[in-house]
């Protein structure tokens, strides 16, 4: 199943780690930030995590020393 990966930029130090793990997914703007390579309708804080690399994801959230990223299932976003 496709994932959400949600970045928090209030709780990043903007260090990067998370871009180096998933680098077709996150890049990282002038300041360092991870961003959505692809943003959906101007969103690059919310970035659709295809199925390969979920495994990746879900290590860049339990690797993340701020706790600044999560993981939801597609679909999750349009509930909140
Ligand atoms: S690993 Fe976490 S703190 Fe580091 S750049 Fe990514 S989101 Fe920010």
């Amino acid at each position: 199943m496709s994932e959400v990966l949600h970045i928090d930029w209030t709780k990043c130090d903007g260090r990067g780690l998370c871009t180096e793990l998933i680098p077709d997914v996150l890049g990282r703007d002038d300041w360092g930030y991870p961003l959505a390579r692809q943003a959906r309708g101007g969103d690059r804080t919310n970035v659709a995590i295809v199925p390969r690399d979920v495994a990746a994801a879900r290590d860049a959230v339990q690797l993340c020393p701020k706790l600044a990223l999560s993981l939801s299932p597609q679909g999750a976003l349009k509930r909140r």
